[in-house]
């Protein structure tokens, strides 16, 4: 039996955005994490809690902010939660 090697052998950790559902590579991505107080954008990737991926697209943190990011974190946005989300949507990429 071969075994088939791909690429360097290196794992790559993948990720579904909430936006637009497509499966990336995590270093595309932003976490968002359900914290105790309130919704996070985790820059760390590495908080505590019930997270969530985008894509840094504004489209799919739209999409997130709209409804998506509450389902997956099973948390609804707070009126802080989404000002702090849409201060970073602010500074994505279309
Ligand atoms: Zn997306």
């Amino acid at each position: 039996m071969t075994k088939k090697r791909s690429g360097k052998g290196k794992h790559i950790p993948q990720r579904t955005c909430v936006g637009c559902r497509q499966v990336l590579a995590k270093q595309e991505m932003t976490r968002i994490v359900a914290t105790a107080d309130g919704v996070r954008v985790d820059l760390t990737g590495k908080k505590n809690g019930r997270g969530a991926y985008l894509h840094n697209l504004k489209a799919c943190w739209q999409k997130g902010i709209n409804g998506s990011l509450s389902t997956s974190l099973r948390r609804e946005l707070s009126s802080e939660d989404r000002e702090r989300l849409l201060t970073f949507l602010e500074m994505l990429p279309k």
